[in-house]
């Protein structure tokens, strides 16, 4: 049976709908782990039986439909195991990955308010978001353990409404606190169902994520997976660091589809080419997060050329927004990726600074995204959730609820939208408004550089500065600092050429994987 034949199901919860491929197939791989040279398959049908034994272990804590079990994980068949038992349950789950820091997991535990936090077994004890007034406990192969039970409070719920939580990603706010992404078991299933109609897998493949369990891209992993009835490939952390051993998971659990932000590809690209070109069973790449440098891009197509390739847009507000073919080979003159008009079922719309539509090419707008898979809004945080879902700029008087992205984007000739950064990454340069996307763009324009970054840098008391990082190709000889420079004047205005310019190995990336700027910053200082 094909994704499509579920999708005129109503409102199944987020554990129905990834259980109910693989309820058809039940012998055939659900989760496929390695560790330390083994590969272990959990089933479909031992999936459900651990949920099952999960979910049955969590009616133990008196717990009331919508209270919160914060999950300190990586990805794994346990995890998604618990998941399952949270979301059959109504418990929103609130996943935190071990890499985080002690003091952001201890936020997020101060902002959540779990009535239980469970870390998995596999992690060392630390891991533990620390004193707070909740159940804790651990799961595992064991099964659940609760040496501090949270207290029971009153029930206030009788039944699970598909409007309910299913689970809340904590993503950087800009505030600087934790930003609580409120996604209903409604929304997640219809971005799930429209996910699918883009036909990405199927049954037989199997879908590599490696992204941390608290980065929403790992549950569109999941969602790809599972729903597709084919299985999940969690690839261990850490192994991503080293090219050769990232590529040997990929082998010995004969991967078809990898998922994940451009940068696990770099250090693969760099030093193990050939390896990545003899892989036998890998036939597809979906990409998230970021701009794909088309450089990279066209070395993974020259590297795999019957690879497909795909750019998957968006925002944990709504999971992803889009997902867009790479053009296969991609043009020699092309410089930005086709984003795509938005999923089957939703809607991308450009609109100006006026407020109204933009329908012709060539003008950049912001994206409104129409949606059902929108979240619910900011936990805790109404003043945010009101500027970011916002009245439908077509028809105002429908009440309907569209979100606003912060993302511009213009439309090509073909029809397609082309992503041109945030529209807060526009700052000002002695005042001249400058999009830092574009001097990255230039950046990426001078021969031999593969990666770069720009942008400001602020000290009290002083003009903000443009401050620009280039990565060079390995054979590319490093060019002298000024020569980028002097290639950025040539076709900019003054106040758009750095004035803080580093040659560097590498850029520095985030937990998620994303250009670290923090660190870029950072590194100045300290140089
Ligand atoms: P995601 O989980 O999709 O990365 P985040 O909420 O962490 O979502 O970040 C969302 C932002 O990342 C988007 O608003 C956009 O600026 C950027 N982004 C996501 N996907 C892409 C892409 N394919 N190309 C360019 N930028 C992207």
């Amino acid at each position: 049976m094909s994704p499509g034949h579920l999708t005129h199901v109503p409102d199944q919860r987020f554990d129905e709908f990834l259980l109910a491929a693989g309820a058809l197939t039940p012998e055939r791989p659900a989760v496929v782990e390695y560790a330390e040279g083994t590969v272990r398959t959990t089933t479909f049908r031992e999936l459900q039986d651990s949920a099952a034994r999960y979910a049955a272990e969590l009616d133990r804590y008196g717990l009331d439909i919508g209270d919160r079990v914060m999950i300190v994980s990586d990805m794994s068949a346990q995890a998604v195991a618990l998941l399952l038992a949270c979301a059959a349950r109504g418990l929103p789950f609130v996943p935190v990955s071990p890499e985080a820091p002690p003091e952001r997991r201890a936020t997020i535990a101060e902002l959540a308010e779990p009535a239980l936090c469970l870390t998995a077994a596999s992690c060392d004890a630390t891991a533990a978001p620390g004193a707070t007034p909740v159940g804790q406990g651990s799961f595992g192969p064991e099964g659940i353990r609760v040496p501090h039970p949270p207290v029971p409070g009153a029930r206030r719920r009788r039944a699970l409404a598909p409007t309910d939580t299913a689970y809340i990603i904590f993503t950087s706010g800009t505030t600087g606190r934790p930003k609580g992404v409120v996604m209903s078991h409604r929304a997640v299933v219809s971005f799930y169902r429209g996910m699918l109609a883009e036909r990405i897998v199927g049954a037989d493949d199997r879908v590599a994520s490696t992204s941390p369990l608290q980065f929403d891209f790992s549950l569109l992993d999941l969602g790809l997976a599972l729903g597709s009835g084919a299985a999940l490939v969690p690839v261990p952390r850490p192994l991503l660091r080293w090219p050769t051993r990232f590529l040997k998971v990929l082998r010995a659990t004969g991967a078809t589809q990898v998922n994940g932000v451009p940068s696990i590809w770099r250090q693969v690209l760099r030093h193990v080419p050939e390896q990545l070109a003899e892989l036998p069973d890998l036939r597809g790449v979906l990409f998230c997060g970021e701009e794909f440098p088309t450089s990279e891009l066209r070395h993974l197509q020259r590297l795999r050329p019957r690879m497909r390739l795909v750019n998957c847009y968006g925002a944990t507000e709504s999971m992803a927004a889009s997902f867009a073919d790479v053009p296969r080979p991609l043009p020699e003159e092309t410089r930005r990726l086709p984003i795509g008009q938005g999923h089957t079922g939703a809607e991308l719309l450009l609109v100006g600074e006026d407020g109204t539509v933009i329908e012709e090419a060539g003008t950049v707008g912001e994206m409104y995204l129409r949606s059902p898979a929108l979240f619910s809004g900011y936990w805790a945080d109404p003043g945010a959730s009101a500027a970011a879902l916002v009245p439908d700029p077509v028809e105002p008087r429908s009440g309907q609820r569209v979100f606003r992205t912060g993302d511009l984007a213009c439309r090509g000739d073909d029809g397609e939208l082309y992503f041109c950064g945030r529209n807060d990454s526009q700052v000002q340069i002695r005042g001249n408004r400058v999009e830092l996307n574009e001097v990255q763009r230039r950046l990426l324009e001078f021969p031999g550089v593969t990666e770069a970054a720009a942008l400001v840098v602020e000290s009290p008391g002083q003009e903000p500065e443009l401050a620009a990082f280039v990565v060079f190709d390995e054979e590319a000889r490093p060019a002298d600092e000024s020569d980028v420079v002097a290639f950025c004047l040539r076709s900019m205005p003054a106040y758009m050429a750095p004035s803080l310019m580093r040659v560097t190995d590498a850029l520095p990336v985030n937990q998620h994987g994303k250009t670290d700027h923090r660190k870029l910053v950072a590194s100045l200082a300290s140089a």
